[in-house]
């Protein structure tokens, strides 16, 4: 296939999408898909949402962009709702998720150093994924973003993702660590959910070290878990939150949120964007966080993605080589006893959207919309292929 000049950064599904309407997709030959993706985790109220729709007109027709030298009025009112929205202090708007990370790491480097630790230490987990940049592939705990690519940015320690022991025996070799950024489920690291009790674990390890506990919600908020943020419904306020993804079901944009000490640590010439925070993102990002509370979409979220793990281990239950059906609101992994990526394909043919995450597990990112129709829908028309599969494979 003509790869039309593009860097080959991505192994392409052979399919081009023309149009979309609420979780389907329309391809350039007319085939209609349920989308049980999302653009992995991005239009969380699906595509061609009309208050969307509405939103990117009317700012069209006003001010795209003019610069942080200046004050912006869709970038207030989208911090005021994110805020009320999730109960931290205040927000710093970048364009993606690793730029979301790559402030909340300055801003515990900052941190450290008012502290007089001059090499300041990050502990992350094996597993996680935390962007493609120099800063966030070095904190992603996945080798095989990272090779080919030393030197990594140092700073970072590793530690092994649901293990609160494993903190401690750190804590008590590591007087240079000043955060530990995390995860609530890791998502790219295969829909891996902890204990219940870890990130109150973690909070508490946190405040007896003088950590600061900073949670990438990139992929888990925006109402995907059901609550905006994951952390809410554990009762865990964190010192920064990293968000993106959802937040503007599309249109690029990220936000670092600081609670307490971290809401203030940056000051003026320290850290910026010259995209971050434009009219036209904030506008959108103001309509979706709106929406989301309005039209109760993280209730709906938590319910629909309850449904469908109940659907999927009924039907599941006999067939060989399924080693479990794990989630938590709308993020699903079904992990599979071999390899499974070819399921992609297959489910794709199907008009069907899914994704393999490490090797082995299905992952479902459906948006926040789907109602419970198109959840019996999803369930009914990836089992079988599923079954196909596994069966096939145990034989
Ligand atoms: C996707 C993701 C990122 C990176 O976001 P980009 O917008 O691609 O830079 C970071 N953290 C998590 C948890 C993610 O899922």
């Amino acid at each position: 296939m003509n790869d039309h000049g593009l860097m080959n950064t991505y192994g392409r599904l052979p399919v081009t999408f023309e149009r979309g309407e609420g979780v389907r997709l329309f391809d350039t030959d007319g085939k209609t898909y349920l989308d049980a993706l999302s653009g992995i985790a991005v239009t969380g109220l699906g595509h061609a949402h009309p208050a969307i729709t509405k939103t990117l007109q009317a700012q069209a027709t006003k001010l795209l962009h003019v610069s942080n030298l200046y004050h912006i009025q869709e970038q207030e009112r989208a911090s005021e709702a994110l805020l009320a929205a999730s109960g931290m202090d205040r927000a710093f708007f970048c364009n993606s998720g690793a730029e979301a990370n790559e402030a909340a790491i300055k801003l515990a480097r900052l941190h450290g150093h008012r502290k007089g630790i001059q090499e300041p230490a990050i502990i992350v987990m094996e597993g996680s994924f935390h962007g493609r940049t120099l800063a966030t592939l070095s904190a992603s705990g996945n080798r095989k973003i990272q090779a080919g690519f030393e030197p990594l940015v140092n700073g970072f320690v590793r530690a092994p993702y649901n293990d609160l022991e494993a903190l401690k025996h750190i804590a008590a070799n590591n007087p240079r660590v000043v955060a530990v950024l995390v995860e609530p489920v890791q998502g790219e690291g295969g829909v891996r959910v902890p204990d219940s009790g870890y990130l109150a674990g973690l909070r508490k390890l946190c405040d007896a070290h003088g950590w600061w506990l900073m949670l990438d919600e990139v992929q888990t908020g925006n109402g995907r878990t059901g609550s905006y943020f994951a952390c809410q419904q554990l009762g865990v306020m964190p010192d920064v939150i990293t968000t993106a993804k959802g937040l503007g079901n599309g249109v690029p944009i990220g936000a670092c949120l600081g609670h307490g000490e971290a809401a203030t640590a940056f000051g003026p010439g320290q850290h910026g964007s010259t995209f971050g925070g434009n009219p036209l993102a904030c506008a959108v990002a103001h309509t979706v966080i709106t929406t989301i509370e309005n039209e109760q979409l993280t209730q709906q979220a938590a319910q629909q993605g309850e449904w469908l793990r109940q659907g999927l281990r009924q039907r599941l239950a006999n067939v060989p080589g399924i080693v479990t059906v794990r989630g938590w609101g709308q993020m699903t992994g079904i992990e599979l006893s071999t390899p499974c990526t070819e399921l992609v394909k297959i489910a794709l043919a199907e008009g069907l959207l899914i994704n393999v995450t490490h090797e082995k597990t299905i992952r479902l990112l459906p948006s926040l919309i789907f109602s419970q129709a198109e959840t019996e829908e999803l369930v009914d028309r990836l089992c079988p292929l599923i079954e196909q599969f596994a069966t096939s494979k145990a034989a």
